[in-house]
């Protein structure tokens, strides 16, 4: 059997020919796709054919510290040489594990006792379930098991992060979601507000109905609450002033465990260290991911607070081995590139960059885009934001989603050598490097209102 690869086809054929792709439209896919990058350096990408484009999204919201950092390379290459591999199970561990979890355990908010690694952000959040389900049967509540997450949330796609997930696309013909998960409103202002409620009033209506979801199923019924500080994939929402405020009272009340779905926010996208740093939030869990090694390496983590790690330590010795954990949990590469990407991050102050480059960037969509006709919502907090197009800024309606109005400027702005990502609502999210330069914030708004108006006459 001939296994050298198919040089004769070009690298477009062979990927149509071989690759499942996530997240996209197959049929599209087959006619249009791919297309594919074979170089990055600070926030451009390179495709086969040479083209460079600005990476408005860093990836998938991931690689914070940018493209083409040689100290990360450097650490990777290193540990890979001295030992790639070896695991965490039945008391064993690495080197740049111990580290990596010393580091995130006290770079997070809250009182946390314990760090948890995995690969992926859908495994993170499939743990923080499983461990909502074991600390409540370990305190004899077996009854304590709902979790309740927010309508066009996202936290991933495995079978129960995918049910927490609130997007129709990731439930849709996968028998999803599970039973166990209770859906709230999502706390989008511009969107779910009522005619002349202010955000306070909004903040409070969603409390109340929070409130009212618990007591309908029963606080004794409900483990915990699960959010991201600033949705992102459901269309980057920032929530109405003093809502986590409120939503932690409430919680607190109830005694549900509050999980911190930091897995975009997390590691300075919002200018702060954390998401949860940002809106006050002090979680009982978090889960983190893509910053925690830039994208360099595959990484999650879960941490935990004192009281459920002392629930299941006190009841290891009737209960037996904690009966969770992946191969790749602790993964020492995966680890030393965390390493040496938090400290690179920390001595170039990129969280502080994510804050100042960020208001740079939202007074420059504001001050080109902020009366454009077809424009209904700039939002956002630091490097993380969305443009949202309305067919009328006065109703606040909608194009059809027939149109693919969203779409069709993200095309024209790839075209222009910018990568966005159209999102529901004919929202445009970016999500740059942290690294960015105000001259490159810049770049990235000329292009978007070039792209938009490009489409005008679409949008008619
Ligand atoms: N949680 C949030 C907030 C995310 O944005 C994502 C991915 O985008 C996930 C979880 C899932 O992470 P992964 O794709 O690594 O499984």
């Amino acid at each position: 059997m001939d296994l050298s690869p198919a040089h004769n086809q070009s690298l477009e054929d062979l990927d149509r020919e071989n690759i499942f792709h996530p997240f996209t439209l197959p049929s599209e896919h087959m006619a249009h796709g791919p297309k594919i990058m074979v170089k990055g350096q600070g926030v451009r990408l390179t495709d086969n054919h040479g083209t460079v484009y600005l990476d408005g999204l860093a990836g998938l919201w991931c690689v914070n510290a940018g493209y083409g950092r040689q100290e990360i390379v450097d650490a990777i290459a290193k540990q890979a040489a001295l030992l790639p591999y070896y695991h965490s199970f039945a008391s064993m561990g690495t080197e740049p594990g111990v580290y990596t979890a010393d580091t995130v355990r006290r770079m997070v908010p809250g009182n946390m006792a314990r760090v948890l690694f995995g690969c992926s952000g859908s495994d993170a959040n499939d743990t923080q379930v499983k461990l909502a389900w074991y600390y409540n049967n370990l305190k004899g509540r077996p009854q304590k098991k709902k979790i309740i997450a927010r309508d066009r949330a996202y936290h991933g796609v495995t079978v129960a992060s995918g049910s927490l997930t609130g997007l129709p696309t990731v439930h849709k013909a996968f028998d999803l979601p599970l039973p166990q998960v209770v859906r709230v409103r999502c706390p989008h202002f511009y969107r779910e507000a009522e005619a002349g409620e202010s955000e306070e009033a909004f903040a409070d209506r969603l409390a109340a109905e929070l409130e009212a979801t618990i007591e309908a199923e029963g606080a004794d019924t409900i483990a915990a609450f699960i959010a991201e500080p600033v949705m992102g994939a459901g269309g980057v929402i920032v929530p109405p002033k003093g809502y986590f405020e409120k939503v932690q009272k409430i919680l607190k009340a109830n005694d549900i465990l509050f999980i911190a779905d930091e897995v975009i926010c997390g590691f300075g996208r919002l200018g702060t260290p954390f998401g949860s740093d940002y809106f006050g939030i002090v979680p009982d869990m978090i889960s983190v991911a893509k910053g925690i090694t830039s994208g360099y390496q595959p990484l999650s983590a879960v941490i935990v607070c004192e009281e459920v790690w002392s629930t299941i330590l006190e009841s290891s010795d009737y209960l037996g081995t904690f009966g969770h954990g992946y191969t790749y949990t602790n993964h020492p590469i995966a680890c030393a590139a965390a390493n040496a990407n938090i400290e690179l991050m920390e001595r170039e102050k990129l969280f502080d960059n994510a804050a100042t480059a960020g208001a740079h960037f939202h007074a420059a969509l504001h001050s080109r885009l902020g009366d454009h006709p077809a424009v209904g919502e700039i939002r956002g907090v630091g490097l993380m934001g969305a443009v949202e197009l309305v067919a009328d800024r006065a109703t606040k309606r909608s194009f059809e989603p027939a149109a693919g109005i969203a779409k069709k400027v993200q095309a024209d702005a790839l075209a222009r050598g910018l990568i966005l990502r159209p999102m529901m609502n004919d929202s445009l999210a970016f999500s740059p490097p942290l690294c960015l330069t105000t001259t490159e914030a810049d770049e990235i708004v000329d292009i978007l209102a070039a792209s938009i108006e490009a489409n005008m006459g679409a949008m008619k």
